[in-house]
């Protein structure tokens, strides 16, 4: 069985085609990172644009190295939310048309829920169930994967995302957009104890999380140490704000797993890209003697080889979507059970 699958919410267009759930035979990943770069982050309009231009291509590029024919598709997968609507709308609007052309079934699927899925992708043996700390560009959460379509939601943010802290922070510090891999580097050559930045809602039996007072800890930091005229150490502030996040998440995933009685643990997310976040998580997994899983980097940050892999476990339970699919922009991670 072969999917198609497209991802489009924010600013990489993606097409990827799938053998089975668990088999890539492409991923191309078109990103539009330096084109947003100079506006220090991704501008909405320009996403849409950009994916307009790239989607035909991308599809094509993708078709040709998985070496199949449009007519051997059996299915399209599709992101529909969250993201921004625009450049969600042109996946969405992509993939109608050919699942109507071709057709074949389409699936819209939960973005979040695909970069859960990476997992599987990176992880031929894995199976629920097992925690996922989900920590992307605009969410945090602790979802407990029960099975393929069913999950329950320990915990998410009441405020900003980690992937928003790191890279609104790298912002103030003047590093170009995306932030957070500019602030991991950062962090390697700085002191994590050298300021001592607040861990919000740091208290067992809590699984929410909430970035935003962090945020504005380390703005202020930053700001003070300006009037007093001092040189600011990036180093050291980016070690002691990452150490801060890291230690809220690397306790209340280990929390979770021991509450839901789980003996694997999977990060998911562009966040999962960091090192010291990814160190920390094997360091403790190994302590306690939990498995500890993470997708490889390029299916950590945006891809449609993660939504292709969400779709066809989707489709194993019947969930089509009909051609009136739309893109919803504030679609978040709920229980599901099916
Ligand atoms: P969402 O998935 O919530 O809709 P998104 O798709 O925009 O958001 P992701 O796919 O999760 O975001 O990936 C982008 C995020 O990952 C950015 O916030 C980026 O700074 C962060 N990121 C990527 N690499 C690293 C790293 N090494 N350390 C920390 N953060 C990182
Ligand atoms: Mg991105
Ligand atoms: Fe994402």
């Amino acid at each position: 069985l072969l999917t198609l699958a497209i991802e489009s919410s924010c600013d990489e267009t993606s097409a990827a085609v799938l053998r089975g759930g668990r088999t890539i035979l492409s991923n191309i990943i078109s990103t539009q990172i330096p084109v947003h770069q100079k506006f220090g982050g991704v501008v909405p309009e320009i996403a849409s644009r950009k994916h307009i231009v790239n989607i035909m291509p991308v599809i094509d590029e993708c078709l040709q190295k998985a070496g199949v024919k449009l007519a051997d598709i059996d299915q399209v997968a599709v992101t529909y939310g969250p993201g921004l609507v625009g450049a969600l709308l042109v996946g969405v609007s992509a993939a109608k048309s050919l699942a109507f052309s071709l057709g074949v079934p389409l699936i819209g699927v939960n973005h979040l829920e695909g970069h859960i899925f990476a997992n599987f992708l990176s992880t031929p043996d894995l199976e629920p169930p097992f925690m996922a700390l989900v920590v992307s560009g605009g969410h945090t959460a602790l979802v407990d994967v029960r099975g393929y379509n069913h999950f329950h939601m320990m915990g998410q943010t009441r405020d900003d995302a980690a992937g928003e802290a790191f890279d609104k922070i790298a912002r103030v510090m003047g590093l170009p957009y995306p932030g957070g891999p500019r602030i991991d580097a950062l962090a390697k050559e700085g002191n994590p104890l050298a300021i001592d930045f607040p861990q919000a809602l740091n208290e067992k039996g809590n699984y929410e999380f909430s970035f935003s007072g962090l945020k504005s800890a380390v703005l202020n930091y930053i700001n003070s140490e300006k009037m007093k005229g001092h040189e600011l150490n990036k180093p050291d502030i980016a070690a002691s704000f990452q150490r801060s996040v890291i230690e809220v998440l690397v306790a209340k995933a280990f929390q979770a797993v021991e509450e839901a009685g789980r003996d694997t643990l999977v990060l998911a997310g562009g966040v999962a890209a960091n090192s010291g976040l990814e160190a920390r998580l094997r360091e403790e997994a190994a302590k306690r003697g939990v498995r500890f899983l993470y997708p490889s980097k390029i299916l950590c940050t945006d891809n449609a080889a993660m939504i292709g892999c969400r779709g066809y476990y989707q489709s194993l339970s019947g969930r089509f979507s009909d051609l009136y699919l739309n893109a919803v922009p504030g679609l978040g991670l709920e229980d599901k059970e099916e």
